[in-house]
């Protein structure tokens, strides 16, 4: 059976796993996030523990990581969730390090390939389908239908930055009110303090209620964004916060999927299922496609 390594690389820490064509994880570690050196030394050494006397038979690695990453030099590029890691040469240091190919993509694509392939989006692989990932920021990434979606220089879309309340505050990106800026895990931290806490507490504290309603309406106008601008079949939720709290969400979203007078069909909203490895479960996916030719 293929094996690979899936890597993913977070703001707070980096999940690795063995994982086989199937998209079943026969072993994972998770480790803390920390400078680049450190931290590609506990992976290397995470995925020597895990594969233990089957080493030899994986085939490829893949890494998904936060962005923008620039995918033709195989580095981190801009690293506003990783400080201290723009300019890493992470394919060819863990090509070094561990003797096998290494394919790097985006964190937010790593996830719907996982999705795609081995979780909530099977029955869509061939239509467009979009996935929102909420965790120390937000990710977003499409599906053509055929292949992931790249922008122009083969960039990556950063569809987290989409600007979706026009009272919101100003975002590091430049922009005002982009949906990281209202609903990542860190935006949640600074407006409450502890994101458990936030959601637990809505019902009898106002601060919280008024901030999930706020999250309610950035989520909303995200989701009329993605219908309107490439009208997936599906939109994926995944992330830490979607993983814990989709519950809460799950009917607005549905209420937004369906409140265009623009759709002719009906446009579907989901959990991703493979809740947060499906990072590691794609990005080694990619590999082993990658290693196929497919
Ligand atoms: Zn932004």
């Amino acid at each position: 059976v293929p094996l690979a390594f899936g890597i993913d690389i977070g703001g707070t820490k980096v999940a690795i796993g063995l994982v086989d064509d199937s998209g079943q994880v026969r072993c994972h570690l998770r480790v803390a996030t920390t400078g680049p050196e450190d931290t590609v030394r506990e992976i290397v050494s995470a995925c020597r523990d895990i594969a233990g006397p089957v080493f030899g038979e994986v085939s490829a690695v893949g890494v998904g990581a936060s962005g923008p990453l620039d995918l033709v030099a195989g580095s981190f590029a801009i690293t506003d969730n990783l400080p201290g890691w723009a300019g890493t040469p992470i394919v060819a240091v863990l090509q070094k390090a561990l003797g096998l190919p290494v394919a790097l993509e985006n964190d937010a694509d790593a996830a719907l390939v996982g999705e795609l392939f081995h979780g909530a989006g099977r029955a869509n692989r061939g239509d467009v389908v979009a996935m929102l990932t909420f965790g120390t920021g937000v990710g977003g990434a499409i599906w053509t239908g055929s292949g992931l979606f790249r922008g122009a220089y083969g960039e990556h879309p950063e569809i987290g930055h989409m600007p979706v309340l026009s009272d919101g505050p100003a975002c590091y990106c430049g922009a005002r009110g982009c949906l990281e800026a209202e609903a990542s895990g860190t935006a949640l931290t600074a407006a409450f303090g502890d994101p458990r806490r936030l959601f637990e507490a809505e019902t009898e504290d106002e601060k919280s209620a008024g901030i999930l309603r706020r999250m309610d309406r950035a989520l909303k106008a995200a989701v009329i964004n993605l219908a309107h601008t490439f009208r997936p079949a599906l939109i994926v939720f995944g992330g830490g916060v979607m993983e814990a709290h989709y519950g809460r969400f799950a009917q607005r979203l549905e209420m937004a999927a369906t409140s265009s007078t623009q759709l002719l069909q009906p446009m579907q909203v989901a959990k991703a299922e493979l809740g947060n490895q499906a990072g590691m479960i794609g990005a080694a996916a990619i590999a082993l496609r990658r290693e196929k030719g497919t």
